[in-house]
């Protein structure tokens, strides 16, 4: 049973379908909302992300703007990046209802509106409490997000591996937004000084055929030895650089949660995947993980059914040995070199970027 149908949780069944058919045809996947829903995140996909699509023979066609520059900015210094359609932004609305539509073509059992209240463990499977039903299952995944409650269930030792971010959607206005035009997307670590850790970004995009900028600021606060700066008042003065006077009450914010070393995320006839899991504390960017998160669960759980072992114990070396679990590791030994001021942004997302 899988618990959520973002990009994590339907990455997880399409993986399975590929992988072991006869499994996915018995798994149910539940999602508290209705497609289209929406979820707060800027929208990059990468070529990374891109890469899965193919492999699992996707067709992920959506409202899209293609983006051929990535800009790093530190105070008054810049590095730009150039390569033709490096990433497209997408709404997620969109994004995730076209996902979710593949997995139905290819015969998921998806009960939308329905939601994961808890589970107990009932020998050695466990039962399943939703708002609507009761379900006895061999595994679950949770793929529920950042403030998952398969893994409030789980009860794992508190981590407060927990970023806030704010974002705002406002039209374009071209003399304040180069980037619609430029086909930029902009990581801005000026506010590094101020004692931010993470960045301020500023992304063009599209919804219902309109121009738009998504403007958001993440901190992920790793190194908990230094106070938490200031996110709302470093927002408020980027907004009113580009003329956007905008009430705090009408800001979003939703956490993104990032996987520490050695932090386990299973449980026997349990699997934690995407933002219920973690992603990196550098770029916080989770869609490209989410699916290749997807991979790793369909083959722990195909393993698992194979070995009649339901343990996971191994679960965490498998993450660190694939390629999700070394980009997490790589990013957040760099977040903390970045955060401590020993390596210049601009270096490091040049590095990052061009190797694609
Ligand atoms: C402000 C912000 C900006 C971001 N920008 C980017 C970006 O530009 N690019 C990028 O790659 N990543 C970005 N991210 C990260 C990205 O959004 C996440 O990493 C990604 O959505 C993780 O996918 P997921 O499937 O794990 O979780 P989610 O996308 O959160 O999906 C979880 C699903 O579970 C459902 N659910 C929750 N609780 C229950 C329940 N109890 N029962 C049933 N269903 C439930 C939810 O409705 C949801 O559909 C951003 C995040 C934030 C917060």
């Amino acid at each position: 049973m899988i618990v959520g149908g973002g990009p994590a949780g339907i990455s997880t069944w399409l993986h399975l379908q590929r992988y072991a058919p006869e499994l996915a045809e018995k798994t149910i996947l539940i999602e508290k909302e209705y497609y289209p829903r929406d979820k707060l995140c800027g929208g990059a996909l990468s070529g990374w992300s891109d890469k899965v699509f193919q492999q699992l023979g996707l067709d992920i066609d959506v409202p899209c703007v293609w983006i051929d520059y990535v800009e790093c900015r530190l105070g008054t210094d810049a590095d730009c990046l150039h390569q033709p359609r490096f990433f497209r932004v997408v709404r997620r609305k969109d994004f995730d209802q076209a996902l979710a539509k593949n997995a139905i073509k290819r015969g998921i059992t998806l009960r939308q509106g329905e939601t994961f209240i808890n589970f107990r463990r009932k020998n050695d499977a466990l039962e399943v409490k939703t708002d609507q039903n009761c379900y006895r299952t061999k595994i679950l995944i949770g793929a529920d997000g950042s403030l998952s409650n398969v893994r409030k269930t789980m009860q794992l030792k508190h981590s407060a591996n927990l970023a806030s971010t704010i974002e705002v959607f406002a039209p374009t206005n071209p003399r304040f937004d180069p980037e619609f035009n430029e086909k930029k997307i902009v990581f801005d670590y000026t506010s590094l000084k101020e004692g931010l850790q993470g960045y301020i970004w500023h992304f063009p995009c599209i919804d219902n055929s309109q121009a738009f900028m998504n403007h958001g600021i993440g901190d992920f606060h790793l190194d908990k030895n230094q106070p938490k700066a200031n996110i709302k008042e470093i927002f408020r003065e980027e907004l009113e650089k580009r003329q956007i006077h905008r009430p705090v009450n009408t800001w979003s914010g939703y956490p993104i949660r990032w996987l520490s070393e050695g932090e386990l995320v299973s449980q026997p006839n349990i699997l934690l995947v995407g933002d219920a899991s973690g992603i990196d504390p550098l770029l916080g960017g989770g869609i490209h993980l989410a699916l290749s998160y997807g991979d790793l669960a369909a083959t722990a759980i195909m393993d698992a059914f194979k070995n009649n072992d339901f343990s996971f114990h191994d679960y965490r070396n498998r993450i660190d040995d694939h390629i999700v679990g070394k980009y997490i590791k790589k990013l957040t030994y760099l977040a903390g070199e970045i955060y401590n001021e020993k390596i210049s942004p601009l270096k490091v997302i040049r590095e990052i970027f061009s190797k694609k």
